[in-house]
């Protein structure tokens, strides 16, 4: 910690302060006086610290760093960060998602990879998490989802029994609930595993065609793991050790990094591929989709307040910028409502004012007033058009084209099937064809370990009937292991 010893306390007028040490009382004994104002900023400011935690993801940490293009997309998109040569000012901050605040951060659980660029065309922000799929494919699942990974309303207890009711009555969640008991559900440190923005993405080039693509950032300190006993004990020893991690890894030079790539498909291809391109529980195979390097990004630069910085960054996946639209992902389009409806509430309505939140270019908005403005409205008459030279859209930077073309009755559906969509088959192939054998033994063991602790008899029975679902083999020998246990 920096050592100030030059300056003189000040209030948070900057008028200077009497004493640290003793309130104003009437004689060292007496009663202390209303008039202290300087003790009553103390205490009042102290009392409101705190801003409400995440409902998700409250756990985090954080860094600042740079996005530098190595490789030429431009073909597939005009989006000012993507193009040769291009070095971005950037943000990330990587988190645990069912946690609280003080939660170790060694908990089995996805982990956030929430990045915010500062570009030339404004924040480009790409909410993803470590892992390339999703537990439930609807964006009105997802309240359900995460109250039955957080606590009971009845004793505060996170309860295994909720999550395995609400994943085996949600058989969409196969593949992220393998992907979670497999070796990648507990990283070793926020810099030994990747990042992947998740959802599918459309790009749009100069010429205005329109692909869609999905990110990947993988580690360049290589993937590594914690087993379920170390993490165990970690989370006992250290409830911070992967903010610790990362922090003294940047103060020491160490400066973690991870190289782009993408999987980029052609926009007539979607409608016959076999897979529903838009669904978050699937992926796209590599090699239907081989993965193309786009850039590194590298954190270099540790925030100078935790709270101000990490704390009060707000990303939103509806920051995008010209060359990057939504694709129709419907978890994808419930997030670019919920996120920045939920720093209104969490951190205010002019959260975009924040340091870390602040484009690096200049903002002209329309937007006035409201609690804790500081920035004035610099656009003159308040409304648009007017005829007092405010600033105008730029309906050119988008093009035409405003994304994919719908049709259809109004109704509440699945989406329609693809040809090999179904929920197991994806998890199959991770846990036949990508884990080895003793991959395969820690995963029969994570989840025999989970069941066998406070899961009721027809959620159980439920459970087993899913993961031989997923892989019989696998599902007989999680049933032996939880005979056992
Ligand atoms: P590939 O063999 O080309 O890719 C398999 C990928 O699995 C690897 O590249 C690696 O992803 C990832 N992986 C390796 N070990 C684990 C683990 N323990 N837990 C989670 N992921 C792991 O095959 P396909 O592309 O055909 O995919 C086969 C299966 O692999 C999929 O059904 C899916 O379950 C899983 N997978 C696929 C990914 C994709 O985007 N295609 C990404 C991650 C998993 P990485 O290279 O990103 O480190």
């Amino acid at each position: 910690m920096t050592t100030f010893n030059v300056q003189r306390t000040t209030n948070n007028a900057g008028i200077p302060v009497e004493s640290d040490e003793h309130s104003l009382t009437i004689g060292p004994d007496g009663p202390i006086l209303l008039q202290d104002h300087y003790l009553i900023e103390k205490m009042a400011q102290f009392n409101r610290e705190r801003v409400p935690e995440r409902v998700v993801h409250a756990k985090g940490s954080g860094a600042y760093g740079r996005f530098e293009v190595t490789n030429d997309v431009s073909r597939f998109t005009k989006a000012d960060l993507f193009q040769p040569d291009r070095s971005t000012r950037m943000l990330a901050r990587f988190s645990t998602v069912a946690g609280e605040q003080g939660s170790p951060d060694t908990w089995r659980d996805p982990r956030g990879f929430a990045l915010k660029f500062y570009t030339e065309h404004g924040n480009y922000d790409l909410v993803g998490n470590n892992t390339p799929v999703f537990f439930v494919r609807d964006t009105i699942k997802f309240q359900d989802f995460i109250r039955s990974q957080k606590r009971r309303p009845d004793n505060g207890l996170r309860d295994n029994d909720m999550q395995w009711d609400f994943w085996t009555l949600s058989p969409e969640s196969a593949h992220q609930v393998t992907w979670l008991m497999g070796d990648r559900g507990i990283p070793k440190t926020y810099r030994h595993m990747n990042g992947y923005g998740s959802h599918t993405f459309m790009w749009i080039n100069a010429a205005g065609e329109q692909f869609w693509i999905k990110y990947h950032f993988k580690t360049d300190q290589g993937i590594e793991f914690l087993t379920q006993d170390e993490a165990d004990a970690m989370a006992g020893q250290n409830a911070d050790a992967h903010r610790q991690d990362l922090w003294e890894a940047i103060e020491r030079g160490d400066h973690p990094s991870w190289t782009l790539y993408v999987q980029v498909m052609p926009f007539a291809e979607a409608a016959g591929y076999r897979f529903n391109p838009f669904d978050l529980t699937k992926v796209w195979p590599h090699g239907d989709y081989p993965l193309i390097e786009v850039g590194r990004m590298t954190l270099d630069t540790n925030p100078e307040d935790f709270f101000v910085h990490i704390e009060q960054a707000a990303f939103e996946p509806s920051n995008m910028v010209p060359g990057i639209a939504p694709s129709p992902d419907k978890m994808l389009l419930g997030r670019l409502f919920s996120y920045p409806d939920t720093h209104r509430y969490r951190i205010g309505p002019n959260y975009a004012q924040l340091p870390p939140n602040r484009p690096h270019v200049p903002v002209h908005s329309y937007a006035k007033d409201g609690p804790m403005r500081f920035e004035p409205n610099r656009v003159g008459a308040p409304y648009a058009p007017n005829s007092y030279g405010g600033p105008a859209a730029s309906p050119e930077a988008y093009g035409d084209l405003a994304g994919w073309r719908a049709t259809g009755d109004m109704v509440r559906q699945p989406y329609t099937p693809h040809a090999e969509d179904d929920d197991f088959g994806q998890p199959g192939t991770m846990v036949r064809e990508v884990m080895d054998d003793a991959a395969r033994s820690r995963l029969v063991s994570n989840v025999a370990g989970h069941l066998s602790d406070g899961v009721s008899a027809p959620v159980l029975e439920r459970a087993l009937r899913y993961w031989r679902a997923i892989d019989q083999q696998v599902g007989d020998r999680i049933a032996d292991a939880v005979k056992r246990a």
